[in-house]
Order: C-alpha cells, then structure tokens, then sequence
C-alpha cells in the first residue's frame, strides 16, 4: 500500500505580528540531517527554531539503507529502535555476472550486536519518526512548516533571516544559523561556499515496486543483490533491495546518454521492469531517475 502523506500543520509564526526575541539556534530544513540536529540539541538542552519551506515528510523512498553506526546515532536521539521495528534487516550481499553469483559478502558476521548491518526503509518513515521525536521537546524545538528562508545576512554576533510564509514574510535573529537544507543548499550559494567533487556520468533508474510474489525468487531472506550484466538488462548493471511493506528498490544503469525525464515515464520504465519481473503483478509505487554525485 502506498504511504499515506499527512500534511503537517501550519500555524502563523509569532514574527509576523511583533518582532521574536533573538533566538539561540535556526535550523533550516527539516530533512534526516536538519531533524536530527535539532532532536541532538533539545537532549543537550539546547533550544531551536527548525523551518522547512514544505509540510510532508520526503516525496518518495529517496535514502532506504541505513548503515549500522547511522543506527547506533538515531539510537541515541531515540528513533533506533523504532526504524529497527519496521525495517528490513539484512547484512548479506551477492554479486552476480549474467545469472551466476561470483561474489558475496557478510557485513556482520559475528552475533552479540545491538544493531545490524543494515536497516531498509523507506526516508519518509525516517523522517515521520523524526518529527514525532522532535514533538517530544515541545519548549524545545519549534517546528515551523512552509517557513521558506529566502535571505539570511550575517552580522558579527547573529545571523538575520528573511522567511517566506502562506501569509507573507518576517524575519528572525538567532545566534546561531544552521543550514540543513539539502545538496541544493541555496544557503550554500548565498554564502559562495565551494561545493567540490565529480559527478559520474552514467544515469541510473529507481524504481519502487509493490508486489506479493518476491522478485528474490524462492530466496527471500533479506539481502542486496547486484549484476553485471543481467540477463534482464542487457550490458548494464542492476540491483535489488527489499524494503518494508512488500516494497522493492530497483535500481538499473541507464548509461551516460540518457534524457532523465524520457526515462522517467511509465511508458518507459514498466517494459523495463517486466523484462525483470516477467508476468508477476507488480503496483509502480515511486520512480526517479538520477546521477551519482560525491561532493563536499
Ligand atoms: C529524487 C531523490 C532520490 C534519492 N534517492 C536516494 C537513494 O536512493 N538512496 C540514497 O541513499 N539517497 C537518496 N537520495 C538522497 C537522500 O534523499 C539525501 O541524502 C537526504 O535527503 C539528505 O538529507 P538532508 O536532510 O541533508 O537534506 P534533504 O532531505 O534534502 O532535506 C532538506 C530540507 O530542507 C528544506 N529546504 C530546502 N531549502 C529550504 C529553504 N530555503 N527554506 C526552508 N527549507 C528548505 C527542504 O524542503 C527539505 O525538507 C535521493 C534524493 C533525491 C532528491
């Protein structure tokens, strides 16, 4: 079943009627990261105003692996356990050339650990679970959806914003300013900060997809499979990944020479897929198209 996208509730901030006193720490963005960081300061005492320009949490499964030590921090601000519930647990991986497995792998072969490998889910569950713990710090963390920072200016002692709302803008101080909104950070161009590295040129296809019957075939534990050269996907690579509710990560190589939004269309993708999944029934739940980048 697709997941059911509540809107997170509005409400007009104090700052448009009368100026707010200087607050001790913004946050922008209300991803993983910008959540995160303000549930890490309410455990330490530290208040903060977190403003995200939407009210639903990701669009679409985006990040679904989530690695052992990701899970021993959210441990600490107190959704691992939660994520561990729900997700899908895993810690083997196999690669095969054409149909023939050539390599596998255990990530964690001893027992006696608090937290796996690897957790599966989907970023939108991450990020619900985020929300309700940061709702735990009411006199902490102030939460503020469709709040858009469209400025901010540094003095030598406080950062202003300038921040967009359904009835119009305000603007707030804090001592602190810190910007969690994303690798489009519009932060991180008002200030010129370099973002350096490569991005690879080779386009890739997700594809999410419901189904009964597993794709894993009669092997269904939990595991990451990758191909070269699949025989459902001639001369690329592929890989499959479980996630929570009967979902599936596909993710496949497209090649350089690719127009993402052509690609990006049912038309296009489903005959992909059966090539995959043969005649198995399977619901299309969420599909992107994208290029790996590495910068910092
Ligand atoms: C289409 C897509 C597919 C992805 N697929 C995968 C995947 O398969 N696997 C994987 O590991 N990762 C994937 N990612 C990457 C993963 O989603 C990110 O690494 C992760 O979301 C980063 O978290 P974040 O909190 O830094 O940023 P984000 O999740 O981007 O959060 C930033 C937040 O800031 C808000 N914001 C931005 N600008 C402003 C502003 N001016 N004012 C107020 N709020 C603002 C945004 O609305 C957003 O809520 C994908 C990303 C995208 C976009």
């Amino acid at each position: 079943m697709a997941y059911a996208y509540t809107p997170f509730p509005y409400s007009p901030p104090p700052g448009l009627i009368t100026p707010e006193p200087r607050h001790p720490v913004v946050i922008v963005g209300a991803g993983p990261i910008g959540l995160s960081m303000a549930v890490d300061l309410a455990l330490r005492g530290v208040k903060s105003v977190v403003l995200d320009d939407n009210n639903v949490v990701s669009l679409g499964s985006r990040a679904i692996c989530w690695a052992k030590r990701t899970l021993e921090i959210f441990d600490r601000l107190g959704i691992g356990e939660r994520m561990l519930e729900k997700g899908v647990t895993w810690k083997v991986g196999r690669q095969f050339h054409g149909d023939r497995e050539v390599y596998n792998f255990d990530l964690l072969p001893e027992p006696g650990h608090k937290y796996p490998a690897f957790v599966n889910l989907q970023q939108y569950y991450v990020e619900e679970y985020l929300v309700e713990r940061a709702q735990d710090f009411p006199d902490l963390i102030d939460l503020r959806f469709l709040n858009k920072v469209t400025d901010h200016k540094g003095h030598t002692d406080h950062v202003e914003l300038t921040v967009e709302t359904p009835d119009g803008p305000y603007t707030l101080e804090t001592d602190w300013y810190i910007a969690c909104d994303g690798a489009g950070s519009a932060t991180r161009k008002r200030t010129n900060l370099p973002f350096e590295g490569q991005t690879f040129d080779e386009h890739f296809l997700i594809a999410d997809v419901e189904m009964e019957t597993s794709p894993f075939g009669d092997h269904d534990t939990p595991e990451r499979w990758f191909w070269f050269a699949p025989p459902f996907h001639n001369g690329q690579s592929a890989l499959l990944h479980k996630q929570p509710d009967n979902i599936y990560r596909i993710d496949l190589q497209l090649g350089p020479e690719t127009d993402p939004k052509v690609e990006a269309t049912e038309q296009k993708v489903v005959p992909r897929l059966k090539q995959m999944l043969g005649d198995a029934p399977f619901r299309l739940d969420w599909m992107s198209v994208y290029k790996f980048r590495c910068a910092r």
